[in-house]
């Protein structure tokens, strides 16, 4: 059993630390927030009073925070982790961050003679509860390998896509695809529905068609037709409209690098960000079937 620092105990990295107790690691914890942290000592962690604490003989460090400028100083801000991880120590960030931040970080580390692995994450507060997480890791064989003995205590599937910062990449093509399925399967319904005909059927019909795909088959956007999905709960979430434009507006950002063509994606995260303008931000990402569907 190893013993692992973990920072960022919020909606995915309370239960992924927990989970890591569960299978009978040596758990640290780290958070701004007092309540976060006794909520963890319950799971039996321990926790620190500061971040430095963390990494004192730890195997692994693991992050799960919101966003780019947070990893960025957690690990090389001042008075940040660099000044006291120890070099057998591998950095795993799960975060989901623009992929120059993941770099920025891991080549910086690397200076100091530190591993560093990004591995974001799918699958969701669920997912984190049940340890069945999808990671998409970015980094060296070898590191993926270490990385991969702690990772199985927290996710069901592991891929290595490639040298560091292609986790981050993977993980947003893979939602640019997921939010531009949902905005266009939404559409299709709805115009059936607009003809007069039976979602469900029009549904079944799609399935068994060409337009077959994953929001239709498993995550329906019209209420009614699949049980036990947002839609048909008032678009509880699920995955955040919130969160789907922050992966959106990560996707434009890498798009921007390599000057690549994404129209369909800059077309997404501007139905996402006028979702959030309409007060939508918290709802589920599947709500974006209201754009269509509610005529005045
Ligand atoms: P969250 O806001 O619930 O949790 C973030 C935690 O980080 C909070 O507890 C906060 O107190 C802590 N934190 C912030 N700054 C800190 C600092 N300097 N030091 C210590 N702790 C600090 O967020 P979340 O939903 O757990 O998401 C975390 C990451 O996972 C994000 O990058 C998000 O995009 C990604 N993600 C979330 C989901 C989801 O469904 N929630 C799914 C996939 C990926």
């Amino acid at each position: 059993m190893a013993k692992l620092g973990f920072i960022g105990l919020g909606n995915m990295g309370g239960p992924m630390a927990a989970n890591l107790v569960k299978a009978g690691h040596q758990v640290t914890v780290f958070d701004l927030s007092a309540e976060a942290l006794k909520q963890l000592e319950a799971h039996g962690a321990v926790a620190a009073d500061n971040v430095s604490d963390v990494c004192a003989g730890a195997d692994f460090v693991i992050s799960m925070l919101p966003a780019s400028k947070h990893v960025r100083m957690i690990y090389t801000g001042e008075d940040g982790l660099i000044n006291y991880l120890e070099k057998s120590t591998l950095v795993i960030d799960c975060s989901t961050i623009d992929a120059e931040s993941a770099q920025f970080v891991g080549n910086t580390l690397a200076q100091a003679g530190i591993a560093f692995v990004d591995a974001p994450v799918s699958g969701g507060v669920a997912g984190a509860a049940a340890g069945t997480l999808t990671f998409i890791v970015g980094g060296s064989d070898a590191d993926f390998n270490k990385a991969q003995t702690v990772l199985n205590d927290m996710g069901k599937n592991i891929f290595h896509a490639g040298a560091v910062g292609a986790g981050q990449v993977a993980k947003i093509c893979n939602n640019m695809l997921l939010s531009i399925l949902m905005a266009g399967t939404s559409e299709a319904l709805q115009m059936g529905v607009d003809h007069g005909l039976d979602p469900k059927v029009l549904s079944e019909i799609m399935l068994n068609s060409s337009g077959r795909n994953w929001t239709l088959e498993l995550y329906n956007p019209c209420p009614d037709v699949l049980e036990n999905v947002p839609s048909s709960n008032g678009y509880k979430p699920g995955f955040m409209v919130d969160l789907m434009a922050k992966d959106l507006g990560l996707a434009m950002q890498a798009a921007q690098q390599t000057n690549s063509a994404t129209p369909m994606g800059a077309l997404a995260k501007n139905l996402y960000n006028l979702m959030q303008n309409q007060g939508s931000g918290s709802e589920d990402f599947s709500a974006i079937f209201k754009l269509y569907s509610q005529k005045q």
